[in-house]
């Protein structure tokens, strides 16, 4: 599944087409459930040459992997051009560690984006920090300092786009191309856009990971993660999940498969009504500013429209001198936004946002707004009708004066 017909065609052909290899999915249209741990082998000389090989698509031990698996994993290498195999991990926090334990090595160090998802930050402050590994934060925006910062012992560098709650975007591919003038390997976060909206191998980046549970799950049940990388870097990840035990559940990765098939559509429909309720949020008076590349004064817009090909239904904004009761009374008279974490789902949810205490070096709240104007929501646009949830965002804004 990854010929030049699936490559060159459009997004939707190929995620019709991705994984289904005939010697994994059989006569039938989805591959199916192949649950297994132990091979059994014919004989001890047949035991004997199967451990002795340890390639993608042979079945060793569960451990490794089966068809269900290998068939999302395939699928997701067709999806992103430059990959050449990708790794599963039983969430996207785990392929984001494993993926940094991978590249470095004790007295290295991490170039983190100080706007990278506040977890990311902890792997980087504490458990790479426990095998010797140092983690420095830098402002994506300020490309200057950011190439000031390498020093000798830079080994790899971590971005995501946009910016984890505050949605700022940067130039990916010239920070990316610093890092591979540097020597240091580039790992992107991106759960944002997915490689649908953002080929991040093709824009220079070496190591393009994504949290499964958002939108390639996309029905709030399951939790995985990915990371793709041409062939050398896909053997270096490959390597290290084995060593670390990584597997994902048959069961689960069939379910993502499932997930993956409607993929298109459903980031298509979900930023389609987030633009729509973002650009209503731009004009409501209790907003201070909405927060979302997608929308043309956002000031990443530009980075946005020349990079990407698609975005999500995910954004933030930051509510007009509230506090945090009023912030409260608004997120709590929300009746179609579930209030809790994770996004991507085909519902809408709603969580209130404070970044101050994940930035060491960017400023919060943003430039030009005044210290009262501090309190931030995130949306995540699920499949709704946009002009219902316009109408609940405008009730909750009614209760939160009242
Ligand atoms: C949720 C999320 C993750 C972590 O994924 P899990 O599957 O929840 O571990 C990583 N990065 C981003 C940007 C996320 O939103």
């Amino acid at each position: 599944m990854t010929g030049k017909r699936e490559n060159s065609a459009g997004p939707g052909t190929r995620l019709a087409a991705a994984g289904r290899r005939p010697e994994w999915t059989g006569p039938v249209v989805n591959p199916p459930v192949w649950r297994a741990s132990t091979h059994l082998y014919e004989s001890t000389a047949a035991l004997k040459a199967g451990t002795a090989q340890n390639e993608d698509g042979r079945f060793f031990y569960g451990r490794r992997g089966g068809p269900t698996q290998w068939a999302l994993a395939d699928a997701l290498t067709a999806l992103e051009p430059g990959a050449a195999g990708t790794m599963l991990y039983p969430s996207g926090v785990a392929a984001i560690s494993s993926a940094l334990m991978a590249v470095l090595n004790p007295g290295a160090v991490l170039l983190m984006a100080d706007n990278v998802y506040d977890p990311s930050r902890a792997v980087g402050r504490s458990l790479l920090g426990q095998f010797g590994i140092e983690t420095r934060f830098f402002d994506p925006l300020d490309l200057a300092a950011y190439e000031a910062s390498f020093c000798e012992r830079t080994r790899a560098v971590l971005l995501e786009a946009p910016g984890s709650l505050t949605m700022e975007m940067c130039d990916i591919p010239a920070l990316a191309a610093i890092a591979r003038s540097r020597g240091a390997v580039s790992l992107i976060d991106n759960t944002w856009a997915s490689a649908l909206g953002f080929p991040a191998l093709e824009r220079g980046c070496d190591i393009a990971i994504m949290s499964l549970t958002k939108h390639v799950g996309g029905h709030s049940d399951l939790m995985m993660g990915s990371a793709s990388a041409g062939a050398e870097l896909y053997g270096v990840l490959r390597h290290h999940a084995q060593l670390l035990g990584h597997v994902v559940s048959p069961d689960d990765a069939a379910l993502a498969l499932r997930g993956l098939r409607t993929l298109g559509v459903r980031l298509e429909r979900t930023a389609a009504s987030a633009l729509v309720i973002a650009s209503w949020l731009e004009q409501q008076a209790q907003v201070a500013r909405v927060l979302c590349p997608m929308l043309p004064s956002d000031p990443g817009h530009a980075l946005w429209k020349r990079d990407f090909t698609g975005s999500c239904g995910l954004f933030s904004f930051i509510l007009k001198d509230a506090d945090e009761a009023a912030r409260a009374r608004f997120i709590d008279a929300l009746e179609l936004f579930g209030i809790g974490y994770s996004w991507g789902g085909y519902e809408s949810l709603v969580v209130p946002v404070d970044p101050a205490f994940a930035r060491s070096v960017m400023a919060w709240p943003p430039h030009g707004l005044a210290q009262q104007d501090c309190r931030g929501v995130r949306l995540a646009i699920g499949l709704e009708d946009p002009e219902d949830l316009i109408a609940d965002l405008d009730q909750a804004f009614r209760a939160m004066e009242s």
